[in-house]
């Protein structure tokens, strides 16, 4: 469920018709709902109840300094992957002892970063990580909190570039050598272990991978503490799916994902981590656009719009589907015809949609995506030049700015051009 609905002929996000966003900042943009933000994170609390828990938004999905603000208004906590995240985190606010470092590739500089400025934990991903974050914290004085990130070897049934359960994948370490890499941990001066983590993929549409990771968690639980370690945490990563075909998708409600946590981990007494962030911002955000031109081709007809490839990647990079729908609310029974919807990049994978049915679009019509609120924005870029595009944040009858466009002056001034040129 969410925010964007069509009211007197125009979709709104909230209260707000997106035709006036679109006159004030023009197009493309993003544009965020406060009370999709807000209810999404909402039902993750109801989830995990009154199991001990602390939900750490994914900021990787999407890390606007208004977003995770707001989140963290909620309650929320912080999942970063990069020293970059872990400052933005920090400028919004957000405490140390609420932030989780996640990430395989965490530098000695990074490691400093947190540990100084206050850290909740770090999800460790090898035994070579594992030894330099001991060193930093011993340089520093200070005990690094860890969990070990374990892969439980479990295939996501999700898309191949985001599944991250399986043996073949980069993370975390085997879930069947975990006995002798927690002994590893537990003789570094510089760690404190506390926990397991793991996380098996993103866009998960079915609750099994979950709960086959999970009980595997649950009996490595069992037998480090008789090994003498301290579990008294469990991150249970992100990745629970969303509808972004609404016409034939109907992914596993939290509710649900909520019941596998607590019949596979619950009984265990430790705190409950999960990183969600898909399905907090996802469906929070839309990307509008225009119709530059409407093209007749041989055989197919193309809507050539202001939004690209580097404004929204997911279609280039996944072959992911996002629903496209006009902004102006189309006649009941409007006759809906096949276009190619594409952007004005200089590459055939600039393309959103094939043969996608859609109700008569012509020139200078406003077409909003779908679900384009998370791996929207933050995965974008200034290919061809085209400046980094608008985030707006509605709430109620009133919306904002949150990271404005660029202008092509401080584009091109980013450069600089040595004397010797
Ligand atoms: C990407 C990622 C997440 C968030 O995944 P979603 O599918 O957006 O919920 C959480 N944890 C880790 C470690 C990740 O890499």
């Amino acid at each position: 469920m969410d925010h964007f609905l069509y009211r007197n002929g125009v979709m709104h996000a909230e209260d707000v018709p997106l035709t006036d966003i679109a006159a004030r900042v023009g197009t493309p943009f993003y544009v965020y709902s406060t009370a999709t933000l807000t209810r999404h994170f909402q039902l993750f609390e109801e989830a995990l109840g009154d199991l001990p828990h602390l939900i750490c938004f994914a900021m990787k999905s999407n890390s606007n300094q208004a977003v995770i603000k707001h989140l963290a208004s909620l309650g929320a906590g912080m999942d970063v992957v990069s020293g970059g995240e872990y400052l933005r985190a920090k400028a919004a606010g957000v405490p140390g002892e609420k932030i989780v470092f996640s990430g395989i590739g965490k530098t000695a500089d990074e490691m400093r970063l947190a540990l100084t400025g206050g850290i909740r934990q770090f999800n460790v991903e090898s035994e070579p990580e594992m030894q330099r974050l001991s060193r930093v914290a011993v340089e520093l004085g200070a005990k690094a909190p860890i969990t070990i990130r374990v892969n439980p070897d479990v295939d996501a049934k999700t898309h191949a570039k985001i599944a991250t359960g399986r043996s073949e994948d980069k993370f975390g370490i085997p879930i069947a050598r975990a006995r002798e890499v927690y002994a590893l941990a537990a003789s570094l001066p510089g760690l404190e272990v506390i926990g397991i983590d793991v996380h098996i993929g993103s866009q998960l549409t079915d609750l099994e991978p979950f709960e086959i990771a999970y009980n595997k968690v649950a009996e490595l639980t069992h037998q480090l503490r008789a090994d003498g370690h301290t579990i008294s945490r469990l991150d249970l990563g992100g990745g629970l799916g969303i509808p972004y075909e609404r016409s034939n998708s109907a992914p596993p409600l939290p509710i649900e994902y909520g019941e596998v946590i607590k019949r596979t981990v619950g009984h265990l007494g430790c705190e409950i981590e999960i990183e969600p962030g898909r399905l907090i911002s996802g469906n929070a955000g839309l990307l509008v656009a225009s119709t530059i031109y409407v093209k007749n081709g041989e055989g197919r007809d193309f809507l050539i719009l202001d939004a690209a490839m580097n404004d929204l990647i997911r279609p280039a990079m996944y072959g992911a589907w996002h629903d496209i729908v006009p902004v102006l609310e189309p006649t009941p029974g409007a006759e809906q015809a096949p276009y190619d919807i594409v952007g004005p990049v200089c590459e055939s994978g600039d393309t959103f949609a094939k043969q996608r049915n859609m109700p008569p679009v012509k020139e200078g019509d406003l077409i909003a995506f779908r679900s384009a609120g998370a791996y929207g924005a933050v995965m974008s870029s200034e290919y061809n030049t085209r400046p980094l595009i608008p985030e707006v944040l509605v709430k109620g009858d009133q919306f904002a700015v949150i990271r404005a466009r660029p202008s092509f002056d401080d584009i091109i001034n980013r450069d600089t051009v040595p004397e010797w040129v």
